[in-house]
């Protein structure tokens, strides 16, 4: 539904940075018709066609051009009609001190704005810092999500048959249960599709995944149109359930949710045209993943060597561990670890053999 409010569409302007830079160039019309290039915008004057072309685009092209501009596509939906809105934008950014060329097109306003102060730009549009969302018990919440799934989304019901054997699958391949609340959401359906933009795979494939370079307990649960998954850390690292969008780095992942219920109230909410977190806000912080022999692996290493045996007196204080204490602590060997470092111990024998994560997550 496109934004005619102009308060609304300034506070939910969701500024998106293209990585290519681009230039503006005036062509006569008879070299226009034999360039090969595809410019991302052109206009007909009396004088020529002006052009707006990728850098590179244009140096292949040989194209004369001053200064190069970066993109950045406002992403709220803003209508034609909202009068004002551009002249604002416009106005918060010249105000700055910078130039600014605007272009509407039919889905989006796009400013080009030169690319040595794309920064200071970005930060200006960057919507100020949300109030937290209070936190709702996810089983409740996840209760009330599933009848909206079934009934504006594409969902199959559940095989109940399967799923106590997809479960204990689950257990013995990724070390950890399903949380409390995707339990729920796959005791009743299977093969979700949200809008057309997110595929909640069924847990046989899902579990089918190929995850080699992936920590042991991060399970991927959902395929974006990219072919890009996301997965969940089934460990529950720092008390949560942390979403990991897999497909935006080899060994830094962004962490997108804290929980499978936060992450898809989120989607549910925000629609179709794009992910909620390329808004920076939406972002939790990084889940590193390690590879074997890394700096941290050593590390790691030498810590686990420092613990020594487990001959203390007491039994270690971790609920239910049957261990006794190392020296110099009162929880055994593998619950020490597991407390100064906050990942899987990585040494025991249930714990990841190749991979570890290590989080860093906001406040
Ligand atoms: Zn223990």
């Amino acid at each position: 539904m496109p934004e005619k409010n102009l308060r609304v569409l300034l506070s939910s302007i969701k500024p998106r940075l293209h990585d290519e830079q681009f230039v503006f160039c005036s062509v006569l019309e008879r070299e226009f018709k034999k360039l090969t290039i595809q410019p991302i915008c052109m206009f007909r004057e009396a004088e020529g066609v002006s052009l707006i072309v990728a850098k590179s685009d244009a140096d292949s092209a040989s194209l004369k051009y001053d200064g190069t501009w970066s993109l950045i596509t406002c992403e709220v939906n803003s209508d034609l009609n909202a009068v004002g809105f551009i002249a604002a934008m416009s106005k918060m950014i010249s105000d700055a001190g910078i130039s600014v060329n605007t272009v509407s097109a039919f889905h989006h306003d796009h400013l080009f704005v030169p690319s040595d102060r794309v920064e200071e730009v970005m930060l200006l549009l960057q919507e100020p810092p949300q109030k937290p969302v209070p936190k709702r018990d996810p089983i409740d919440n996840i209760r009330e999500l599933i009848p909206m799934i079934f009934s504006e989304h594409r969902a199959h019901k559940a095989l109940g048959s399967l799923l106590s054997q997809g479960h204990a699958l689950i257990t013995s391949k990724f070390g950890e249960p399903l949380p409390p609340d995707m339990r729920i959401f796959y005791e009743r359906c299977s093969d979700v599709k949200i809008f057309d933009r997110y595929s909640i795979l069924s847990l046989q494939k899902a579990i089918d995944v190929d995850r080699s370079q992936l920590p042991r307990s991060w399970f991927p649960f959902c395929e974006l149109p990219s072919g890009g998954l996301i997965a969940i850390d089934l460990s529950e690292p720092n008390g949560v359930y942390p979403i990991i969008d897999l497909d935006c780095g080899d060994f830094d992942y962004i962490v997108i949710a804290l929980s499978f219920t936060e992450f898809l109230d989120k989607i549910l909410a925000h629609g179709q045209d794009s992910n909620y977190w390329i808004d920076h806000s939406e972002q939790y912080g990084t889940a590193k993943v390690h590879l074997k022999n890394s700096q941290v692996r050593k590390k790691y290493e030498e810590y686990w060597d420092l613990l020594g045996p487990e001959n203390g007196s007491q039994r270690c204080m971790a609920d239910a561990c049957e261990n006794k204490n190392v020296k110099l602590s009162v929880f055994c060997r593998q619950h020490q670890f597991e407390q100064v470092h906050k990942v899987p111990c990585p040494f025991t024998s249930d714990a990841p053999a190749d991979t570890l994560a290590e989080y860093v997550l906001k406040e």
